[in-house]
């Protein structure tokens, strides 16, 4: 030890005894690209006797959205869709961005650009555009799908999520899954079918706005119906991948010829023709109109109502709120599906899904149509407020506060998913107006008439003023 310190001096000693490095003559010495470097050998305050070179990095006249030199501890939406260059400028905070910017990312993200004075802290992503998912494409035009899972989106540990289109007659594969899988249908109408450990069977149409469910391990295929189908399905494991799924064909594939003729009673060459992979979607004759043609009962017959895998929800009334409508489905009225729960909310423009949390679980939520954001506050002083665009999947962990804010023109419709066999959320607002009021008001400071005006009952859904229009 003692040697290597004296080494180690010993080296520090001659580096610095080293004679300093000739400085070049600065009046003389001139100076290329190719060649020499700029700047002398030892490069210590040196000055370059060629042009140091400047320039403008902000040529542009800075262009504002409405409110946003305004620090304002309102936290107002920000609107860039008219602006030409979005400024990560929030009152006298930040500053002009000068670099090329993706200014049509930016304009959909303004709280991420100009962050409302309540964010702070370190917040993980809780936004996955689907349209940044990589599409798997089926054979021969009959549809396609891609997912969201914590490969994209970490903090989403508990459900993920699969957007899949079947065009008309294009089959998904008899398969199945580890995870249970909840389907909401966007569009079109598809037919689907299992089979239960039982042997009971399953066959149903549904259409849009309905929703399926088949558990863990259950087999199935769907095939779209005259129009095609897209849904999307939502899976209880954020580690689920439609690459990790068991397929029909490679069941056959993946086993020996002599074991599947064993399995089946039958010769060999009855299985020379077997598909050699998975064929995922592909192309098939279409379903007959009567799906009596393809109702097949065993002796265990037809799988009860009560276990049925589907539920016709586009035929349940939603509750009307103040800003817009809710429908909630959960296991008293879909009891297959006794671990996910789900609201189907509409906000009108202007309007807010109140700020809740859920006692029980983490929400994946999904933007069928508008835009609009959320403040998720995280505990630890955190707080973070994300933007979501039509097609976006959104992620709320167990317990953390948010709302959703209609920040655009037309209606947000957002599909809330959670595990749990209720769909169960705390509003603030009833559990403020449920709390003994000198407890409410010794805390929060507030006058007795606004302590009163809280409602007794969740509002769900909060009106509130549609934003100015913009210049299209
Ligand atoms: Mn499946
Ligand atoms: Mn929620």
């Amino acid at each position: 030890m003692q040697s290597l310190l004296i080494l180690l001096s010993a080296a520090a000693i001659s580096v610095y005894a080293a004679p300093a490095p000739q400085a070049p003559d600065q009046a003389t010495k001139s100076y290329t690209v190719s060649g020499d470097l700029y700047g002398a050998p030892t490069l210590r305050g040196y000055n370059p006797s060629y042009p140091f070179p400047t320039e403008d990095t902000h040529p542009e006249e800075i262009t504002y959205a409405e409110h946003q030199k305004e620090d304002s501890p309102e936290g107002i939406s920000l609107n860039f869709t008219d602006v030409k260059k979005p400024e990560g400028i929030r009152g006298n905070r930040g500053g002009t961005m000068a670099s090329p910017q993706n200014s049509v990312l930016q304009k959909q993200h303004p709280d991420s650009l100009a962050p409302p004075t309540v964010d702070h802290g370190a917040v993980p992503q809780m936004e996955w555009p689907l349209g940044m998912s990589h599409v798997k494409l089926g054979h021969d035009n009959a549809g396609w799908s891609r997912q969201q899972n914590v490969a994209v989106l970490p903090i989403a540990t508990e459900m993920a999520g699969v957007n899949m289109r079947l065009e008309a007659g294009g089959y998904r594969e008899l398969h199945w899954h580890k995870a249970g899988e909840w389907a909401l249908i966007l569009n079109g109408s598809v037919r689907i079918q299992g089979m239960n450990p039982e042997g009971q069977t399953f066959i149903d149409d549904l259409s849009k706005g309905d929703v399926w469910f088949f558990p863990s391990g259950i087999p199935h295929s769907l095939q779209g119906l005259e129009n095609g189908t897209e849904f999307m399905l939502v899976f209880d494991d954020g580690e689920f991948s439609e690459d990790n799924t068991f397929g029909v064909a490679e069941t056959f594939s993946r086993n020996p010829k002599e074991v599947l003729a064993k399995n089946f009673q039958l010769p060999m060459k009855s299985f020379d023709n077997i598909p050699e992979d998975e064929l995922f979607i592909f192309q098939g004759t279409a379903a007959p109109k009567d799906i009596q043609k393809q109702n097949v009962t065993g002796p265990a017959g037809v799988i009860p109502n009560k276990e049925s895998y589907s539920f016709h929800w586009s035929q349940q009334e939603p509750i009307t709120t103040p800003g817009g409508t809710v429908k909630l489905i959960d296991s008293s009225t879909f009891p297959i599906a006794d671990n996910l729960a789900a609201a189907l909310v509409t906000i009108k423009p202007g309007a807010i899904r109140e700020i809740h949390w859920h006692p029980t679980s983490d929400e994946w939520s999904f933007f069928l149509s508008g835009q609009a954001r959320i403040t998720v506050y995280a505990a630890e002083g955190k707080a973070r407020t994300f933007d979501y665009q039509t097609g976006d999947v959104g992620y709320i962990p167990h317990a953390m506060s948010h709302y959703i804010e209609n920040t655009g023109h037309e209606d947000v419709v957002v599909l809330e998913v959670i595990q749990g066999k209720k769909f169960t959320d705390i509003s603030l607002g009833q559990w403020l107006a449920l709390t003994p009021k000198q407890i409410v008001k010794d805390t929060l400071n507030l006058d007795d008439d606004v302590i009163d005006s809280f409602s007794k009952v969740k509002p769900i859904v909060v009106n509130g003023p549609e934003p100015p229009a913009t210049v299209e």
